[in-house]
């Protein structure tokens, strides 16, 4: 090779190398900021939205952030917030009307006082609260002594099968309850061992698509005077309607009542992780969406209406750029 070829390809060889190392700078600078080498995601059961979307989610950031993310399978809300206090989680997914009591020590958290150190990421998408049950029961009323999950042990879920039941005048005590994860209810209910089951999460939630596709269920529909009496009674609630056709056979729509899920930090990760993090949610919504379609729903502006707790500093820095 001669001496004028050689230098031209050591010039070559130093470009690319300039060039890999500008590229590797450039996505290490979001990734230089963020100091925890380990985030838990608290999420729920893996038939339910939360695992999924918690799963996308930890797959973004730990791609981007070299981190060691993991998601923690849970009961659901209840569970979720108890793990972010016990240090057990950094992240959770959280339903707005438990985030609440647990901020303020209420009801199901009035045991446990109120716990403070938490805050909003984002507002995520409508929880409907979904009664799944087999096709001979019609009606709310029908769930009479019949045997029902109101969901899982630690989940939000519980707490609205309570509240949905007293504004028909009855109380678990009326059925005979079970705490059994959407999974395991999908199971009970094909070998006949429960009539129906309480389910509050993103439409369309896996375990129900999944026995939608096989059988025949219907998703017990709140009629209009009891929407007004669960939405006068609990302001966490709004009406919600689950359109025809998001599972298979169930061709038409349903009145009921919808929650709304959040991402919650704990206060102990920094504004500066955090902020990363808010980020990294929206800026691969279009990733997160295609392995859970509920993330089509991310959007700023409901991203941070209607969350009853403050928002997390670092999210706040995203949103309003203070
Ligand atoms: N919102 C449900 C609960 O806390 C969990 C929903 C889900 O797993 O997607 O009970």
């Amino acid at each position: 090779m001669n001496a004028m070829k050689m230098k031209k390809e050591i010039m070559f060889a130093a470009a690319v190398l300039a060039i890999i190392g500008l590229l590797v700078a450039s996505r290490s600078l979001e990734d230089a900021s963020f100091k925890p080498n380990r985030v838990r995601i608290a999420t729920g059961g893996p038939s339910g939205v939360y695992f999924k979307y918690g799963e996308a989610l930890a797959g973004i950031i730990g791609d981007r952030t070299k981190s060691d993310v993991t998601v923690i399978p849970s009961g659901g809300s209840v569970e979720n917030v108890r793990l972010l206090r016990e240090n057990r989680a950094e992240l959770a997914f959280v339903q707005n009307d438990i985030m609440t009591y647990a901020y303020d020590g209420a009801d199901i958290f009035s045991a446990d006082g109120p716990f403070k150190d938490f805050s909003a990421v984002a507002g995520l998408y409508p929880e409907a609260c979904q009664i799944v049950a087999r096709s001979d029961v019609k009606d709310i009323h029908d769930l009479k002594s019949r045997k029902v999950s109101i969901g899982d042990k630690g989940s939000g879920t519980e707490l609205n099968a309570i509240q949905i039941l007293s504004a028909y005048g009855m109380s678990e005590t009326d059925i005979d309850a079970d705490n059994l994860s959407f999974g395991a209810s999908v199971t009970a209910l094909r070998e006949g061992k429960i009539d129906a089951f309480f389910c509050t999460a993103g439409v369309p939630t896996p375990a129900v698509s999944e026995l939608a596709a096989s059988g025949e269920i219907r998703i017990l529909g709140i009629g209009a005077a009891h929407i007004a009496s669960i939405t006068g009674r609990y302001p966490y609630y709004s009406r919600h309607t689950i359109p025809a056709g998001v599972y298979p056979n169930l061709s038409d729509e349903i009145e009921t009542v919808a929650v709304r899920a959040a991402l919650v930090a704990s206060n102990r990760i920094s504004a500066d992780d955090v902020f990363v993090i808010t980020k990294l949610l929206f800026e691969n919504k279009d990733d997160i969406a295609a392995i859970c379609e509920e993330a089509n729903g991310l959007d700023r502006e409901s991203a941070v209406n209607g969350i009853p707790i403050p928002l997390h500093a670092g999210a706040e820095k995203f949103y309003f750029g203070k």
